[in-house]
């Protein structure tokens, strides 16, 4: 069980580019920065705006919460690999606490406009832009071996009078080697891929097009969170509701893969959807026959049947996306 592109990235490349437990951090100094504003908080860390004193210049500094060294670790070598790629987070420096320790990531600035703000005044070509970019930067991480393994609005940060586009949170990120069991507990749960919620442990890459298949949905239906589950079992019940559980059956058969007694009793049997049943007055400029065709090659239950990011940019939907280039 392989996914369909990019499983032997990993084998091509040098043991240090993915053995990041022997990573050794060379550390900046701290002194050449200054803090200046807390703009968020997340379950790992605080993140501050920042001055780079030496160049004036703005920075974010994310300062970590303690946690082991080792996913510290993997946190860096994974922003270093993937740092130089498109529409991906620039990470600036690596800083230490002499004194505490607390290790801070130090990164590129963006004017970032709140997902909530911006996501319902977007018109659909900014839609496409946005989302084509998006699919760059997680082509490029696939390409060098990396799952995201935590897309969702709030780490999709959007400038959108440069329309810039970045890829941020690496912190649940994980290099990808093949027939390799990962843990099911990443991602934010509305964004979480069927895979995690039956806990079939030998997912990849495509676990990133389910979530982003969730944004598009989300945004295009002006419905986000799209699946809005309460708990994991729920998550995979309102996706089922809108999938089917036919198909939900079909996957956890080809894969030898079974439910709890309990979830199956929840679930039920529930009939599938048409994405059309989605369009209502306010999202109907949206809702494109495109737009749906997307959604529906990208939320299927089955990672091996989503489409790639490299096959989503070439899909029709983004067409004009294509053409400004
Ligand atoms: P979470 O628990 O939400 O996943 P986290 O602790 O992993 O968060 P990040 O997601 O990296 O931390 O950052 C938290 C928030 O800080 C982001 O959602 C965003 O609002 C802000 N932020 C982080 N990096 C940047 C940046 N480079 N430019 C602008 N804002 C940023």
């Amino acid at each position: 069980r392989l996914p369909r592109y990019y499983k032997d990235a990993l084998a091509k490349k040098q043991k240090e580019f993915w053995d990041y437990e022997k990573l050794i951090v060379k550390w900046g100094k701290l002194d050449d920065y200054e803090v200046t504003q807390k703009i968020g908080r997340g379950k790992y860390s605080e993140v501050f705006t920042g001055i780079h004193c030496p160049t004036n210049k703005k920075c974010v500094i994310k300062i970590l919460k303690p946690v082991k060294k080792k996913k510290i670790k993997r946190e860096i070598k994974i922003l270093q690999n993937v740092s130089e790629g498109p529409n991906v987070v620039k990470l600036l420096d690596v800083l230490r606490d002499p004194l505490t320790k607390t290790p801070c990531l130090v990164f590129e600035h963006i004017n970032n406009t709140d997902w909530k703000t911006l996501y319902p005044k977007l018109a659909l070509s900014d839609i496409k832009f946005y989302l084509y970019q998006v699919l760059k930067a997680l082509d490029y991480s696939h390409s060098q071996g990396i799952m995201h393994r935590d897309v969702k609005p709030h780490n999709v940060m959007i400038d959108h009078e440069k329309r810039e586009v970045r890829l941020i949170d690496w912190g649940l990120a994980e290099f990808y080697h093949p027939l390799t069991e990962y843990n099911v507990r990443v991602a934010s749960r509305h964004y979480k891929g069927p895979e995690l919620l039956v806990d079939d442990t030998l997912y990849d890459y495509a676990l990133d097009m389910w979530s982003l298949g969730c944004m598009l949905a989300g945004i295009t239906f002006r419905k986000e969170p799209f699946f809005a589950g309460a708990d994991n079992v729920d998550q995979l019940y309102k996706i089922a509701k809108v999938l089917g559980t036919d198909l939900l059956e079909e996957y956890l058969d080809a894969y030898d893969l079974e439910l709890e007694l309990e979830v199956e009793q929840r679930l039920g049997k529930l009939p599938r959807k048409q994405w059309s049943s989605f369009k209502t007055k306010e999202n109907a400029e949206r809702c494109t026959p495109e737009a749906l065709e997307l959604i529906d090659k990208m939320l299927r239950y089955d990672p091996a049947a989503r489409i790639l990011p490299k096959e989503a940019m070439s899909h029709a939907y983004f067409e004009e996306v294509r053409k400004q280039k």
